[in-house]
C-alpha cells in the first residue's frame, strides 16, 4: 500500500498559535518523508475571522505539502474534521488540533502502532490534563461517565479526537450522511482494531479555548442524541412507575372513600403535589422527545453539514 498520510487541523481563529503549529507539523512531516511518506498537511479554516486564512495562505506559497480547506462561515470543529476526512485523498490520517495541545511529534509513532499492528484507529487517551480549569477536568469527568451510561456502545474515557486512522476508517467514516457528527463516538462505532495511545495534554501553547460552554453544552447534547435512546427508555420507565404509584393512590382514595378513613376534602394538598409533579414531569418527557424530533428534523432537511469558500481553498 502506498505510504501516505494527510494530517487533518481545524482552525477556528487561531493565528497566536498558528505559526508556532505550522513549524511543529512541518518537522514532523520532514520527519515522515524521511521515512518515505508522502504528506500533506490539510488546514480546515472553520470560518475564522481573524488572520487565519492570511498565516496559511502565506505558509501555503512556502511549504508545497500545505492546503487549505475554508469554510463560508464557522460550522463548528467536527464539522470541520469531516471536511478533512472527506477530502482526504490518501491511506493514511492524522486528526490534531491546531492548539498544539495534543502533541503533533507522537503522529509518527502512532502511525508506526497503526500499520505494525494491523490497526484502523489509533487514539490519543489523555493520563493528565495540563492547564485546563478543575470545572472543565470535572465537567469532562461526569461527561464520559455519564455518557458511557447512557449510550449503547463504549466508548473510552478521556479521548478527544487527536487520532490516526487507516484506509477503512477512512472509507467507513465518509459513509455517514448524519449531519450532528459527534466525530469521536462514530470513530469508536466503526470498528475494526482499535488501539489507545496514551499521551499527556499539554496546555494550549497560545490563544483561548474556542470551546465556550455553549459549544460544549452543544457537542455533549449531540453525542447523547445520536449515539443512545436510554434518555428516551428511561423517561419511559419512569411513566411506568408513576402510572403505578398513581393506582396505587387511586385504590387508596377510593377504598378509603368506601370504608370512611380519609375525608374527601382533605385531599387538597395531595392534589396539588401530585399535579405539578406530574405536570412537571409531562414537561420534561415531552421535552426529551423534542430534543429528537428537533435531532430527526435537522436530518431530514439534509442541508450540506459545511459550505465550502472556494476562493479561499487551497488544493495542490
Ligand atoms: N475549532 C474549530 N471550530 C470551532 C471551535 C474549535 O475548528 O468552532 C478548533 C480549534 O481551532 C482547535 C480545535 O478545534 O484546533 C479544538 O478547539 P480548542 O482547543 O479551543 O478546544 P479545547 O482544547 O479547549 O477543548
Ligand atoms: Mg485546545
Amino acid at each position: 500500500m502506498k505510504k501516505d498520510i494527510t494530517i487533518i487541523i481545524p482552525c477556528y481563529n487561531e493565528q497566536d498559535v498558528l505559526p508556532l503549529s505550522i513549524s511543529s507539523l512541518i518537522d514532523v512531516s520532514n520527519k515522515l518523508k524521511n521515512i518515505g511518506y508522502e504528506v500533506v498537511l490539510l488546514f480546515v479554516n472553520d470560518g475564522s475571522n481573524d488572520r487565519t486564512f492570511d498565516i496559511l495562505f502565506e505558509a501555503a506559497k512556502i511549504y508545497s505539502e500545505i492546503q487549505v480547506l475554508s469554510f463560508s462561515r464557522n460550522f463548528g470543529h467536527q464539522a470541520a474534521i469531516t471536511a478533512g476526512v472527506n477530502f482526504c485523498r490518501t491511506n493514511y490520517a492524522a486528526i490534531i488540533d491546531a492548539d498544539l495541545q495534543d502533541p503533533p511529534e507522537l503522529i509518527p509513532d502512532m502511525l508506526h502502532i497503526l500499520v505494525k499492528e494491523n490497526a484502523e484507529i489509533v487514539f490519543g487517551q489523555r493520563n493528565k490534563r495540563k492547564g485546563e480549569s478543575l470545572f472543565k477536568r470535572l465537567s469532562a469527568r461526569w461527561f464520559y461517565k455519564v455518557l458511557n451510561y447512557m449510550s449503547e456502545i463504549e466508548l473510552p474515557k478521556d479521548v478527544g479526537d487527536f487520532r490516526v486512522i487507516g484506509p477503512n476508517a477512512i472509507r467507513q467514516f465518509n459513509k455517514f450522511t448524519e449531519h450532528g457528527k459527534y466525530v469521536r463516538g462514530l470513530m469508536s462505532w466503526i470498528g475494526y482494531k482499535q488501539i489507545a495511545y496514551k499521551y499527556v495534554r499539554e496546555a494550549r501553547m497560545s490563544g483561548d479555548t474556542k470551546y465556550p460552554l455553549r459549544k460544549m453544552l452543544r457537542l455533549a447534547m449531540s453525542s447523547f442524541l445520536y449515539f443512545s435512546t436510554k434518555p428516551l427508555k428511561f423517561i419511559l420507565s419512569l411513566g411506568g412507575l408513576s402510572v403505578l404509584v398513581s393506582i396505587v393512590y387511586a385504590l387508596y382514595a377510593l377504598f378509603g372513600k368506601m370504608v370512611g378513613f380519609t375525608d374527601a376534602v382533605s385531599g387538597w394538598t395531595t392534589l396539588v403535589i401530585l399535579l405539578s409533579f406530574f405536570s412537571g414531569m409531562q414537561m420534561i418527557t415531552i421535552g426529551v422527545v423534542g430534543l429528537y424530533i428537533g435531532g430527526i428534523f435537522d436530518e431530514v432537511k439534509g442541508r450540506s453539514e459545511y459550505i465550502l469558500s472556494e476562493d479561499k481553498c487551497i488544493c495542490k
